[in-house]
């Protein structure tokens, strides 16, 4: 009987151990937690979230939304585990974490098809089916391992976000709302400096202690710098960039040399995030430092910026659309590992690979429906451009034939073909 290899326990992962093992194929899961950590996970489950309890809108116009309610339609363990464990937040789904690991985590431990092993993975036998489901977060030799099969050198970029601070902490007196120019609404809070403070600011910003990541530099998307790294590159470079005052005038600050914007980040709208301030500094001084932002002397602090890894592989140019490379079909990829960014892509990947290797082990040969927003997905990160490819999210723009106006329609076609798919595959 045919055994899959399967390594990395996480969303991918599980997603396809349980489709293989739940259409009588063997499966041996490879997981190297808890004997070697990623550095981002803090428990020894399989499923683990890593950082947000979110896995986004539940919205059928929301292209997440859409994405999470085909794969339901496919059996998905992430989606079974997440409405069993869901926790009230508004039109989002968002679940208790460790109740939805831990659940997934007894699946797969109690399926009879599944051994799991707790290896870490360095190298792969040859004639041996391997789906690779490592993540964002692959260990060191394995990247090696994957650099030398792929003949790519960058296999790893640096991700990073900003900070989130209560909004009832911010110093209203000082900070106001307004929208750039006055165009789209007020919902932005905007922190005005004069040049004094800017000047003060700035000199503590460049010279503030950095957290623990080396090479960071050379190796980040330019659309997420951190904060720091472009200050460094000229006193007046934030003042061009994200704290650009111009059109955030006021009769009481006419002229302000320098603004920080804070946009809303959650639906109730008690949480802003600091816009442009992705960062690499340690917590302490990210506190000590954007404290020193006018309005933000008070800030209190519910999540600081952080900057992580996110090892993903040039898809467009080495994987098939089944996900297997083009130089070893028995090297399969998923996960966010193969270009895809988000807990549900990533176990959305992972589900489409599986169901792509069942096909190819059965003889079935049947298309995966094409008007889908997973196979969209896939379709981008096995056909984008393979010269600056970048992690993608589910999002309308890369489902063919979508527009503002039929959203709704196209997501309501999409998930009758998952469904008449799902019926010719006679899962
Ligand atoms: C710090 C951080 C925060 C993130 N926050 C979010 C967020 O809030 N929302 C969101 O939608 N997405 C987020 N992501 C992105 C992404 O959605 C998640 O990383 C997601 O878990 C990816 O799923 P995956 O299955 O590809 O990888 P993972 O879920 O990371 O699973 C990979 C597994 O492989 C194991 N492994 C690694 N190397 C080996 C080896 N050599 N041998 C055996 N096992 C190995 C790991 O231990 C891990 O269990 C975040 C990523 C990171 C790194």
């Amino acid at each position: 009987m045919i055994k899959i290899n399967i390594v990395g326990g996480g969303l991918a992962g599980c997603e396809a151990a349980n489709f293989l093992a739940n259409h009588n194929i063997k499966v041996k899961l490879y997981e190297m937690r808890p004997l070697k950590n990623t550095g981002a996970h803090h428990t020894d489950f399989l499923g683990e979230l890593v950082c947000s309890n979110s896995l986004k809108s539940k919205s059928l116009d929301n292209a997440c939304g859409l994405l999470k309610e085909e794969i339901k339609n496919l059996d998905s363990i992430i989606m079974e585990s997440a409405l069993k464990n869901e926790v009230p937040s508004g039109n989002a789904l968002s679940v208790d974490r460790d109740n939805f690991a831990k659940y997934i985590t007894d699946k797969i431990k109690n399926n009879k098809n599944i051994e799991i092993i707790n290896q870490e993975i360095e190298n792969f036998n040859e004639n041996e089916i391997y789906l690779i489901c490592t993540g964002p977060l692959t260990s060191d030799k394995l990247v090696n391992k994957i650099k030398e099969i792929t003949k790519q050198d960058n296999l790893f970029f640096f991700d990073a976000s900003a900070p989130l601070i209560l909004k009832d902490s911010i110093n209203m007196n000082i900070a106001y709302k307004k929208a750039r120019y006055d165009q789209g609404d007020d919902s932005y809070i905007n922190c005005p400096f004069t040049k004094e403070e800017y000047l003060n600011f700035y000199n503590k910003l460049i010279n503030a202690k950095l957290a623990m990541i080396h090479n960071f530099d050379k190796n980040y998307f330019e659309g997420c710098m951190p904060i720091e790294v472009l200050a460094k590159r000229g006193i007046d470079t934030l003042r061009y960039g994200p704290l650009k005052p111009k059109g955030l005038e006021t009769e009481k600050y006419p002229k302000p040399y320098a603004v920080v914007q804070l946009r809303q980040d959650n639906l109730l709208g008690d949480l802003y995030n600091l816009v442009g301030f992705q960062t690499n500094l340690t917590y302490g001084e990210q506190k000590r430092v954007f404290s020193m932002i006018p309005g933000l002397e008070n800030a209190e602090f519910v999540r600081y910026g952080l900057m992580h890894r996110n090892t993903y592989i040039n898809s467009p140019i080495l994987l098939n659309e089944d996900l297997s490379l083009k130089t070893n079909q028995n090297l399969i990829f998923a996960g966010q590992l193969a270009g895809v960014e988000g807990y549900v892509e990533s176990a959305a990947c992972g589900l489409y690979a599986a169901i792509k290797l069942y096909q190819k082990i059965n003889n079935i040969d049947l298309s995966f429906p094409k008007n889908t927003m997973l196979y969209s997905l896939i379709f981008y990160i096995t056909n984008g451009n393979g010269k600056n490819f970048s992690p993608m999210n589910a999002n309308f723009g890369i489902m063919y034939g979508v527009n503002k106006k039929n959203k709704l329609e196209k997501a309501n076609e999409s998930i009758n073909s998952i469904k008449e798919f799902k019926k010719e595959l006679n899962l």
